[in-house]
């Protein structure tokens, strides 16, 4: 019996959650936010109990100590002997990480080196295993990337049709991202189906602030709505999504809102989708309490995004030539009724819908009745479990 760390590092915030295995037992998870500025706050929950600490967090480094510490404090573990795995989510592993791995200074180095394909997430990311190999040197530590399970789609889905040159010398292709939250969810909707995976096409929705659609085939992904960053595909809580570029040199020049990259960056990342439409908020719940009250702008933002999440399941039933089962995952995914109804129904011609006595709130596994020709299902996405499970992997290895 051991136990290990999950960690997902952001650029000023650190989640954690720490399992015993192989039984896969949660016992407990945190969050170290305002890591870097004044009044950071240290959350710890365990045992029902939910204690939370505000002080100043310098860098990531303190972060983990703090966090090892509190581990202790709260009789969490007795000693740091417990602990030997942690595996850490980075968010870009570009071309070079087609599988998670075991850390050593060279792959620090180039997650490092790929930040430049994530400029927020990478240097975040890095920080945090650099903490825990300061702290923890001798215990197994694995990176998982999120683009990973996007590394087998085949050239013609990962390529923009943009001068060659582009990719070969800036690396500008589709890398995808949300993977490991795609794999668990199909492997998942597999084992509830009761057919193996290698025969199973599916179309995978993880939709929550962040929002990815994949086509997964045998198990593998072939194609996946996020494209060179995670600004591509489908509408989001406060990011486009795709639109046509010339949206972009159009407004450069008769507006004074996209003079830098960073201004273009911050309107298409942080100021549109849900938030941007709606002029209210990005969050789901707000909008579809503002919809009730007949708010045209949030009926407005609620309608692209049912919208654009059916074009891509239909672009993905074409691209896998049919499909057994729609799955879909995440914040609004596993607990929007109101949007599996409204995408579902929209696209019933292609043999899927929603039974309205298993469509509702809490509901896991196979929501459509049994005719459907396409299976939907809910099933909660557990990114964490799958990173804890890689490091077993590894520890066994
Ligand atoms: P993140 O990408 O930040 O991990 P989440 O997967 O947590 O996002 O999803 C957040 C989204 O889920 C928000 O838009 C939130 O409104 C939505 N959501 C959560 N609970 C509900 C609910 N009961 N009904 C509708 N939307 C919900």
């Amino acid at each position: 019996m051991s136990k290990t760390i999950s960690i997902n590092a952001g650029s000023s915030s650190l989640k954690w959650q720490l399992y015993l295995m192989p039984e896969e037992k949660v016992l407990a998870k945190g969050l170290l936010e305002r890591i870097g500025l004044k009044d950071s706050i240290s959350t710890v929950k365990f045992d029902g109990r939910s204690e939370k600490q505000v002080l100043d967090i310098e860098d990531h480094t303190q972060a983990v100590k703090i966090l090892l510490d509190d581990l202790k404090r709260f009789n969490i573990i007795e000693s740091y002997d417990e602990i030997t795995g942690v595996g850490h989510r980075v968010v870009a592993g570009g071309e070079y990480f087609k599988d998670s791995a075991l850390v050593d200074e060279e792959v620090i180095q180039k997650v490092e080196e790929l930040s430049l394909l994530a400029p927020l997430h990478n240097p975040a990311n890095a920080a945090g295993i650099r903490a825990f190999r300061e702290i923890l040197p001798d215990i197994t530590s694995v990176v998982v990337f999120d683009t990973s399970f996007h590394t087998t789609m085949p050239e013609k889905a990962y390529r923009y049709p943009i001068p060659t040159k582009y990719y070969t010398e800036n690396k500008v292709r589709k890398y995808g991202a949300h993977g490991t939250s795609h794999e668990y969810v199909a492997k998942e909707a597999a084992k509830v189906l009761g057919r193996p995976i290698e025969e199973l096409k599916l179309i995978t929705c993880h939709i929550g602030n962040g929002a990815s659609i994949t086509a997964v085939d045998k198990g593998v992904s072939v194609d996946t709505s996020m494209g060179f960053t995670p600004l591509g595909g489908v509408m989001m809580g406060t990011r486009t999504g795709d639109i046509d570029p010339a949206i972009i040199p159009y407004l450069m020049q008769y507006t004074d809102d996209f003079n830098t990259p960073e201004d273009i960056s911050r309107v298409l990342n942080r100021e549109s989708g849900l938030l941007g439409v709606s002029e209210k908020s990005s969050d789901m719940r707000d909008i579809h309490e503002a919809m009730r009250a007949g708010d045209a702008k949030a009926q407005l933002a609620n309608d692209i995004f049912v919208d654009r999440i059916q074009k891509y399941i239909g672009q993905y039933l074409a691209v896998l030539n049919g499909a057994d089962a729609i799955i879909f995952t995440a914040g609004i995914g596993e607990n929007s009724v109101t949007i599996r109804r409204l995408v579902v129904e929209g696209i019933s011609w292609f043999g899927c819908n929603v039974d309205p006595e298993k469509n509702v709130y809490g509901a896991e596994g196979v929501i459509s009745s049994p005719d459907a020709k396409v299976k939907v299902l809910v099933i909660p996405t557990d990114e964490e479990l799958v990173i804890a499970r890689d490091v077993e992997r590894f520890k066994n290895q």
